[in-house]
């Protein structure tokens, strides 16, 4: 190693979900939506100035934040934007988990917890999931110096009610709790109006699932003026300009068209069930997930089996080769056809 090479900070990075291209690939590997946006949200970009492009954005993004702050009947000093609910995720980390104790999460889990961990040097502890793949709201009753866990989690898929994330909040006042809700459209109960009674308490959701904006880069987050001031000073002491002009723009338009939005949760959430039904006959076992994706088990066959050769016939899914759940394939909920041809290929393979 060089001199120089010493001094560099040393990460493993989170590695996302492969993103090939091609026209003949079902892509069902990175819970995106099979849909296309609103269309409001290409004519807010298409009708766009060159001037806006010309200019910086509005560092606060308040156009976007007012209108999310309406929909969801919040008030603005509690609404914060960011690129992705990652960006808002690390940025999370960051700024609330900065105590000498750990914080917790479950060990199955987003994938990205302990990559933040690491790069911000944070001490975690990951706190193992029931049998069941549940989380035991009990085993959150301890000292920590913060708590984060998805609901729905993912790659479960398996939604925490409301009542036991509270519990889990209430045990909590010394420390900030973080629920990342990025598929909670799809099913659960959200915990959005606890941020009126928890002021330590963060909720993270995201344009990339329910509203078909992956490639946008939009997340947002509620929680107490105090939670999103110190935020908005970190971000502002890293980069003021997270969110792009078009984003700003596009994610407005997508709030403000919600018949669409909830026309396309609806088919998603129709197409998981029909696709559960029909795993099941071919010997699957799935959890019980709220999400846009099934988190699966065959009886018989090895999930990396099943990877490796719907991967042969160019339908991309997502296998972890983790403990616990390398006997999983993660499968996220496309269209109708391209669930008939997964549950095709699946037959192929099977027999
Ligand atoms: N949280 C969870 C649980 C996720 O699965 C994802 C998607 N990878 C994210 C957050 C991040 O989504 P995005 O940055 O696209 O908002």
């Amino acid at each position: 190693m060089k001199k120089f090479e010493e001094n560099i900070r040393k990460v493993t990075p989170y590695v996302p979900g492969e993103q090939p291209s091609g026209s003949d690939i079902i892509k069902l590997n990175t819970n995106e939506s099979p849909f296309a946006p609103s269309t409001m949200v290409q004519m807010a970009i298409a009708s766009m100035m060159p001037d806006a492009l010309r200019k910086y954005p509005d560092p606060d993004a308040s156009d976007l934040v007012r209108e999310i702050a309406s929909y969801y009947d919040v008030d603005e000093s509690k609404v914060f934007v960011g690129v992705g609910s990652d960006d808002i995720l690390g940025m999370s980390f960051l700024t609330f988990f900065n105590s000498d104790k750990p914080i917790l999460f479950p060990d199955i889990t987003y994938s990205f917890y302990d990559v933040w961990a690491d790069l911000y040097d944070i001490k975690y502890e990951t706190i193992p999931l029931t049998e069941t793949f549940e989380i035991n709201p009990d085993d959150y009753k301890k000292e920590n110096g913060g708590i984060v866990f998805a609901n729905p989690n993912a790659p479960t898929g398996i939604a925490l009610p409301k009542a036991q994330v509270e519990e889990i909040i209430s045990a909590n006042p010394d420390s900030v709790v973080i629920v990342d809700e990025a598929y909670i459209d799809f099913g659960g109960e959200t915990v959005l109006d606890l941020i009126d009674k928890y002021e330590n308490f963060l909720v993270v959701r995201t344009f990339s699932k329910s509203r078909a904006l992956a490639g946008m880069r939009v997340g947002y987050a509620f929680g107490s003026e105090t939670l999103i001031k110190a935020l908005k000073d970190v971000k502002f002491s890293y980069n003021s300009y997270t969110l792009n002009v078009a984003a700003i723009r596009g994610a407005k338009a997508a709030i403000k068209d919600d018949e669409y939005f909830v026309g396309l949760v609806d088919e998603i959430k129709k197409t998981r069930e029909e696709t559960k039904r029909k795993l099941k006959q071919m010997g699957f076992e799935c959890t019980n997930s709220q999400t846009n994706f099934l988190f699966a088990k065959h009886e018989t066959v090895p999930a990396k089996e099943i990877f490796e050769k719907l991967r042969e016939k160019s339908i991309y899914i997502r296998y972890f080769d983790k403990p616990r759940i390398d006997e999983y394939i993660r499968i996220t909920i496309g269209t109708k056809e391209q669930m008939n041809a997964l549950i095709m290929a699946l037959e192929d393979i099977l027999n």
